[in-house]
């Protein structure tokens, strides 16, 4: 069974996942971060997607649902993550065929909804760890020791180069653009579950076990 994470850039998709993948009962799939390892790679698709990241804008969509294909075929019959997947009309139906023919079900949607301000202020001060991926906020989340991963201990960091201010304007346009007629289509089918993503990381995230557990996933 699949759950859709879902909300604008810096709406805490990444943070709930984390908090859920602490359960030891949720398979993550990012198709960002399958994205993001390809580049640091320099694969053929990574060396295809690496500046449309960088602008903010969407790889194609066949790109995108290779990436799933894969994932799904490796993780049949677990409670999946999906984060940041699907986020357009075209993946949101190659994916209900994909889910057809696996004999598999989307139990719940839910929409993490933060204000634009808020999002902003969330995106500008993230940055990540190089070697692990641990993301940190430099207002909100900084490591326990100052410049010294909590996870890994790597004294590496970077910022995502999509996490510039001017960047994040495209991000959010193509979220409003294309991300927000996904939600409404899950919306119709009674999936869809509003979230208040503002609230601190762990309220946010009992709400949402409380959504899964009533969906019938097992936490
Ligand atoms: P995220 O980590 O989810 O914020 O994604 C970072 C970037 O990866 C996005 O701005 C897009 O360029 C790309 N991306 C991630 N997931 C998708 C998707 N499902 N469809 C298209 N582009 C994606």
């Amino acid at each position: 069974m699949f759950l859709i994470l879902f909300g604008a850039p810096g709406s805490g998709k990444g943070t709930q996942s984390d908090l859920l993948m602490q359960t030891g009962k949720f398979v993550h799939i990012s198709t960002g971060d399958l994205l993001r390892a390809e580049v640091k790679q320099e694969s053929k698709i990574g060396l295809l997607v690496r500046d449309i990241m960088a602008r903010g804008e969407f790889p194609s969509d066949d790109l995108i649902m290779d990436l799933i294909n894969k994932q799904i075929d490796t993780n049949s019959d677990k409670q999946i993550i999906c984060d940041g997947f699907p986020r357009t009309m075209n993946q949101v139906l190659a994916f209900d065929t994909l889910l057809g023919v696996k004999k598999e079900n989307i139990g719940l949607v839910a929409n993490l909804k933060v204000n634009l301000n808020m999002l902003v202020e969330r995106i500008s001060g993230r940055y990540s760890c190089k070697e692990c991926g641990a993301v940190y906020h430099d207002k909100n989340k900084r490591p326990l020791i100052e410049g010294i991963c909590d996870r890994c201990g790597s004294k590496e960091f970077l910022r995502r180069p999509d996490d510039q201010p001017d960047v994040l304007e495209s991000r959010v346009q193509a979220y409003l653009d294309q991300t927000q007629a996904v939600c409404e289509y899950y919306r119709q089918k009674g999936l869809v579950k509003d979230l208040d993503a503002s609230k601190d990381p762990v309220s946010v995230n009992n709400e949402l076990k409380s959504c899964l557990i009533q969906a019938g996933f097992k936490i």
